[in-house]
This record gives C-alpha cells, sequence and structure tokens, in this order.
C-alpha cells in the first residue's frame, strides 16, 4: 500500500469505528458513506481558507452543485487512494457515492454553471463565495404518470449532510413584517487548493409539513414557506410574490453579510468596491442594488449620490437570455406588497434614468408600472456580460442595443465553461486515466494541453482505446438504465441523446418529429445500417403545458417503439426519468451523437453541448450559442450543422412572416410526421387532449420555428447516422472533439471574468 493510501484508510477506519463501533469491513456501504462524508467534511475545514483583500461574491437563485463526494476526495487528491484501499477490502466507491442524495438548487444550466464557477474560482485560488438559498426541496421531482410527468417534492437534506449550521443569524424585513434568518455552508474545495463556501440561506420557522399532494403548499405564510421550494409556481399573484419575498430574502442576506464581513475585517465601507465584487447572475439577484444603497444611505450615513457611485462600482451583470418572457419585470404593486422600503430606491434609481435618456425602452420602471429588473443592472452596475460569443453579439446589436449605444464599455462576452474535475475526472474515471498515460497530468491544471492528443490522430492504437472507453462507458450507462427505468437497451446501437431542460427554442419537438419519421420508415421497410438508441432527459415547468405535451408524445412513442418487435431491432427510445445531475454524468460519456438543436439566436450558450464534446461524442447542431464556438475549432468536418442562420431567424421574427402551414401543406415527410402525433397509433396510446393540443400548436403557430429547419434535420442526422459506419473517421472525429475541449473549462471562463471583471489579483 502506498502511503497516502494507507494513511485515509486508517483515517477512514478510525471515523468508521467512532461512528459505527465496526471495522471497515463489516460496515455497509450507507454507514462507509457517512464516514467519509464526515472525514472529508473534517479534512476541508482543516484546509486553509482562500483568502486575499478582494474578494468574489456570486449571487445566484440556484447552485446546482449535484452529489459532492466524488468531487471533494477528488480535489482533495485523495480519490484514487481511497478507490483501492476500499477495492482492497472489498468495497466498491462508485456503489458508496450512489447512497449521497442530490440536493436540487437549480433548475439547468444556470445553475450548474454557478457550480461549475464555485468549483474553479477555488481551483484558482481565488477568494470567493456563493450566495444563494437553501431550498428545502429545490426543484421537484418528476415522477411518470401515465406517460405525463407528474411533481413530486425532492427531498435531499438528511441530519448528516454537506451543509454546516452556522451561527450567523440576520433580520430580514418585508414592510413591517420580519424574518429570522439562518446561514448554512458548505465547504468548496478546489483542486489541490484551499477552502471557500457557498453560504445559502434558510429561515428559522420553515414548516416542511406544509407540503400537501405533489408540490402544493399554501403560498401565503411566508414564515412557513419561503424556501421550501425553487421557482414556486408563478402562475398566480401568490405565487408571483413568493418569488420576490424570496429574491429579498436572498439579497439582504447577501448584502448584511457582505457588510459584515467588511466591518469584521476592519475595511473602510467607503472602499467597498476595493473589498467586494458583486456577480448577480441573472436577474433574480437584482435587488441586491437596492437593498445595498438602502442599507448604506439608512443604516451606515452614506448620502444618495455617493451610495449609488459605490454600488455601482461594485456590482456586475450576467445576462442568460434573449427570450423576452424569461427577462423579470415584477409590477411595482407587488414590490409595494412585499418590499415597499425598496420601492423609494428604485423611483430614485429610474429618476435618473428618465431625467437622463428620453428613450423610454431604457427606464426602468415602464408606463405599465413594471420594473425591468434587467435595466436596474445595466444602468446601476458596471459590467454587463453574455454567455456566448453570439449571444453576447446580439445582445449588443439587437436585444440591449440601445443600452449598447449608451455603455459600449461595459457590454462584454464570457463564454461558459465547465468543470472538467466534475465531467471529466469524475463521471469519465476511465477516459481520464487514459489521458494521464497519454498526455501526462498538465491537462488537469491547464485544459489547453488537451490539445496533445491531436498528435495520436491517426494512431489506430489510441483510437481503439478511445472507442473501448466509449463501450464501457455504453455499457455502464445500460446497466443504470436497465435498473432505473427497466429497459433493456442495446449497447452496440449508436446513442442519439438531448438532455436538458423541456422548452420549445430547444425544439425537443422537432427531435420527436424525426423519431416519428424514422419510425415511419422502418415500418415502410427502410431499416437503417446500425440500431440506434434515442435518449431523453428533460423537466418541464409545471405550468408550461406545451413543454408537458411534448413529454407526452415522446414517453408515448417510447412505448410505441419498444414494444413493436418489427421496429424495436432497429430503434429504440427512452425518456429517462428525473433528469438531473447525477443522471447526466452517466449519460454524457456513453453518447455518440449530441444533441443541440436550438432555433439559432435562441439558446444563449448552453453547457450541455461542452460536457459531450469533452467526452467524445460529436456535436449535430445549429449554430446557436457555444455550437458556434465548437464549430471553429473542431472545423467542418467534425461537426453536423444544419438549420437557418441566427440572421434569418430575427428576421423571420421582425418581419412576423413565418408561417408553420405553409411547411406543413409544401413537404409530404412534414406532413405525414405531424399528422402522425393525432393518428390512430399515438391516440390509443395518449392522451387526445394533450396530443392535439401540440399538433394544433405546431400547425398553427410553432413560434420557435420546428418546420421551418425539420427537412434539414432529417437530411443531416442521416447524414451522421451514415457516417458513424465509417468508424476510423469517426473516431477520428471523437478524438478532435476531445482534443479541442480545452477552450470550454470553466477555468478559462473564470480567469477571463477574473482578468476583466473581478480583478482580485
Ligand atoms: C449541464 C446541465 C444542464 C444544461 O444543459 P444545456 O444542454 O446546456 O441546456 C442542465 N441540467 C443538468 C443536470 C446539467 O448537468
Amino acid at each position: 500500500m502506498k502511503k497516502t493510501e494507507k494513511n485515509v484508510m486508517e483515517m477512514l477506519a478510525k471515523y468508521a469505528q467512532d461512528k459505527y463501533g465496526k471495522e471497515l469491513k463489516k460496515c455497509k456501504n450507507e454507514e462507509i458513506y457517512y464516514a467519509l462524508l464526515h472525514m472529508t467534511k473534517d479534512m476541508m475545514a482543516d484546509k486553509k481558507p482562500i483568502s486575499g483583500k478582494k474578494k468574489i461574491y456570486y449571487i445566484s437563485a440556484e447552485f446546482l452543485i449535484g452529489k459532492l463526494l466524488s468531487n471533494n476526495l477528488i480535489n482533495l487528491g485523495i480519490y484514487n487512494a481511497l478507490d483501492e484501499g476500499l477495492a482492497a477490502i472489498g468495497k466498491d466507491l462508485s456503489k458508496i457515492e450512489e447512497v449521497e442524495p442530490e440536493p436540487s438548487l437549480g433548475n439547468g444550466g444556470l445553475g450548474r454553471l454557478a457550480a461549475c464557477f464555485l468549483d474553479s474560482i477555488a481551483s484558482l485560488n481565488l477568494p470567493g463565495e456563493g450566495i444563494g438559498l437553501n431550498y428545502h426541496f429545490g426543484l421537484f421531482k418528476q415522477v411518470f404518470r401515465k406517460r405525463m410527468q407528474t411533481a413530486e417534492k425532492n427531498e435531499w437534506i438528511e441530519d448528516d449532510s454537506w451543509l454546516t449550521k452556522t451561527d450567523t443569524t440576520f433580520t430580514v424585513c418585508f414592510g413591517k413584517k420580519k424574518v429570522k434568518s439562518r446561514l448554512y455552508d458548505i465547504d468548496v474545495v478546489g483542486y489541490n487548493t484551499g477552502v471557500n463556501k457557498l453560504r445559502l440561506f434558510d429561515i428559522e420557522s420553515v414548516d416542511e409539513s406544509l407540503v400537501e399532494k405533489g408540490i402544493n403548499f399554501d403560498k401565503t405564510d411566508i414564515k412557513k414557506n419561503l424556501t421550501l421550494f425553487l421557482y414556486p409556481d408563478d402562475s398566480d399573484e401568490a405565487g408571483n410574490l413568493l418569488r420576490i419575498y424570496q429574491q429579498y430574502f436572498m439579497v439582504s442576506n447577501g448584502a448584511q453579510l457582505i457588510i459584515k464581513e467588511m466591518k469584521d475585517k476592519g475595511y473602510d465601507l467607503h472602499k467597498m468596491n476595493q473589498h467586494a465584487v458583486i456577480q448577480i447572475n441573472d436577474t433574480h439577484p437584482t435587488m441586491v442594488i437596492p437593498e445595498l444603497i438602502r442599507i448604506l444611505t439608512q443604516e451606515e450615513g452614506f448620502d444618495m449620490d455617493e451610495a449609488i457611485k459605490l454600488v455601482s462600482k461594485t456590482c456586475a451583470y450576467t445576462n442568460h437570455t434573449i427570450l423576452a418572457e424569461a427577462l423579470e419585470k415584477w409590477p411595482l404593486a407587488y414590490l409595494k406588497k412585499v418590499v415597499p422600503q425598496l420601492v423609494p430606491i428604485i423611483e430614485e434609481l429610474n429618476a435618473r434614468v428618465v431625467k437622463k435618456y428620453k428613450d423610454e425602452r431604457v427606464w426602468i420602471i415602464d408606463k405599465d408600472q413594471r420594473v425591468h429588473m434587467a435595466h436596474i443592472d445595466i444602468h446601476y452596475g458596471f459590467s454587463v456580460n453574455g454567455v456566448a460569443a453570439i449571444h453576447t453579439d446580439i445582445l449588443k446589436q439587437t436585444e440591449l442595443n440601445h443600452f449598447y449605444n449608451i455603455y459600449p464599455k461595459k457590454f462584454n462576452n464570457k463564454t461558459n465553461g465547465i468543470t472538467f474535475r466534475r465531467w471529466l475526472l469524475s463521471c469519465n474515471k476511465e477516459l481520464a486515466a487514459y489521458l494521464d498515460e497519454l498526455l501526462g497530468e498538465g491537462y488537469k491544471t491547464d485544459a489547453m494541453e488537451l490539445e496533445k492528443l491531436l498528435a495520436y490522430k491517426d494512431d489506430k492504437k489510441v483510437l481503439d482505446r478511445l472507442e473501448a472507453i466509449k463501450k464501457e462507458k455504453k455499457l455502464q450507462l445500460c446497466d443504470y438504465i436497465k435498473k432505473n427505468e427497466k429497459i433493456t437497451l442495446n449497447p452496440d446501437s449508436i446513442f442519439d441523446i438531448q438532455i436538458k431542460r423541456m422548452h420549445e427554442y430547444k425544439r425537443q419537438q422537432m427531435n420527436a418529429l424525426y423519431i416519428i419519421h424514422k419510425y415511419l420508415e422502418i415500418k415502410g421497410g427502410k431499416l437503417p445500417k446500425r440500431p440506434i438508441t434515442f435518449i431523453f432527459g428533460a423537466k418541464a415547468a409545471p405550468a408550461y403545458i406545451i413543454a408537458q405535451d411534448v413529454i407526452h408524445l415522446l414517453l408515448v412513442m417510447q412505448k410505441l417503439i419498444n414494444d413493436d418487435p418489427a421496429v424495436n431491432k432497429h430503434m429504440q427510445l427512452v425518456f429517462v426519468e428525473n433528469y438531473n445531475v447525477t443522471y447526466a454524468e452517466k449519460l454524457i460519456p456513453a453518447c455518440d451523437i449530441s444533441e443541440q438543436i436550438s432555433l439559432a439566436s435562441k439558446e444563449a450558450s448552453g453547457t450541455g453541448n461542452m460536457k459531450f464534446m469533452l467526452n467524445g461524442a460529436v456535436t449535430l447542431g445549429t449554430d446557436d450559442g457555444a455550437n458556434v464556438e465548437i464549430h471553429e475549432l473542431v472545423g467542418d468536418d467534425n461537426i453536423f450543422i444544419f438549420g437557418k442562420d441566427s440572421d434569418t431567424v430575427i428576421q423571420h421574427y421582425a418581419k412576423a412572416d413565418y408561417v408553420s402551414r405553409k411547411y406543413y401543406e409544401k413537404d409530404a415527410v412534414i406532413r405525414e410526421a405531424v399528422d402522425f402525433i393525432v393518428g390512430d397509433e399515438t391516440l390509443a396510446l395518449g392522451n387526445k387532449k394533450s396530443l392535439e393540443r401540440l399538433y394544433n400548436e405546431l400547425l398553427n403557430k410553432d413560434w420557435f420555428m420546428t418546420l421551418l429547419d425539420l427537412k434539414e434535420y432529417i437530411k443531416v442526422k442521416d447524414k451522421a447516422f451514415n457516417a458513424y459506419e465509417k468508424r476510423t473517421a469517426w473516431k477520428k472525429m471523437a478524438l478532435v472533439n476531445i482534443a479541442k475541449a480545452g477552450f470550454f473549462s470553466s477555468d478559462r471562463t473564470i480567469a477571463e471574468y477574473n482578468r476583466d471583471i473581478w480583478k482580485l489579483k
């Protein structure tokens, strides 16, 4: 046994002995998990906190952190020692990891980005904290019933967890109503560096028993419900008010924490911007701006001009979307109900804008008395960034052009990234081990070193080994899906995967239409050269009806296809239940074709696309978001790009000249696929109302232009499946994708944030 291995195993044995009074060998996986949890927490607590004279506070409504054990062990440098030590006594660390529940503190890409950023901030040894909320049930757990999505609460907080209760409490006032907060911390350990913290605020009086069936609860009593769920249903006023309560609770605690830390360290509040920078992740934390101004003017004796200037030099804003419906606009009347103390500040901020600019589009409060949260960020923050090159260009040239004309220097791009610790070292240990062998370990701290892999592009041994690793990951995924979905998949088939939130702009419905088309072809005797497995994972917002309908259609198709012996030899479909980070970590390494088919101009960046690329999948996508940058990096020969470009799409919206029915009427292939949605086969298995609603939506509205790109999509997808048969060429494509993925390390993204915006050291 090596020295570290012996040491950590001895240490773990001691934890097990203390906790369970048993030898490690006699402990169950569950017991070993909790022993490891405590050991890891103690090791992190003993590590040096990362410090410096200036700190980044990353405020976000979401931190989709995933399970933490494996990543913490990797970052502490003890994963391999434990893995081998445990194997030597007949224990399997990967099975032990399964005991951990996944926290659902996020919704999708935006929350996962925040989690990747925390890992990279710590790994670059930058002092930083995440600030968010400790939702007890987080995002709902998805359960399929009668081929429909239903929502249940996701319980993740156990007596023993990564959360550490602190002594820090604050009072948060909503007008005259007061609640007491409590801070919980989760340690964030960097890769061979020190420790930062994720700060999650909760209320002391939260009442979990408020939740009835599913995820329903009384929305009025905020002293009991405030931190129960992430994004409570906002289709009624009570739901909207609750979201504002949550947002203010988050930022008021954050502001109080930042000011307390400044004072504890003896810093001059007048120089706040030299010690703190606040990154506002999307508009949910926007109220931190007026809240800080309120505290400085009303409690710290600042005059208004200075407070506004200082806060503006401290806050920076990240925009994540150009979808109009996703840009928050709160009715002033709602803010008056929830946070009356902020309203005069917001009115003052607006008055200053109105005085200076005639153009009503840049005002904070519009003539319908709605408060545009992003406008607060843009006027009163010092930086506005988009999350991929094309996204930032669209913000500058179109969506936020009137702001860009006022503040050209504020706008900048920070193309998103992913942490390679989780999305390679942890989720694909086989590939990481092989890369270690081939390239050395330098790529783990300098991701660009992955390019060294290009030297092996024509090396048959390397290509075969990469293929063998892909096969191994496919077999592991087949086991996992068998266990969780009770479906047996063919590991020799092509794995074509689309996993992401269910949304019309992401166009899962277009993939569904392809699947219908392929099904009809097979029924008609036209067989694919090799079987294909289509895999989906996605949650739909409970109030988003059409998105639920798309899930329903896909579950109906799953049943139809998998139960038909004439078809299931050639294609299979599985929609995995409750897609989350844990599932992503199993699916991504097993993927051959990564589906990134959003309507051009609509996906700000995407990060799933990067995870797939890093794990040797080939992208089939539109020139949208970070796909554009993937395309540039790998070149035309190593990606499958299709669809109308973003300029054309933006033109269609501007002229309002896209009519989906025309595409339907013009083309028999499109017509057949769309009609099938309400054909006898699907109606026999599905819900008529839901399927008809979807059919009518596609025919009469199709806001995200599914039918515009469907024909080209069918063509390029068939081309990709054919290309898979040229095995050597395909394996080279996979290699090039891995080799070129270094740019998408979130270490690069964070280094850029620090260089251009935070300037920490
Ligand atoms: C990466 C990730 C996402 C984001 O996926 P996109 O394809 O970029 O939308 C969403 N959910 C989970 C669980 C993820 O890991």
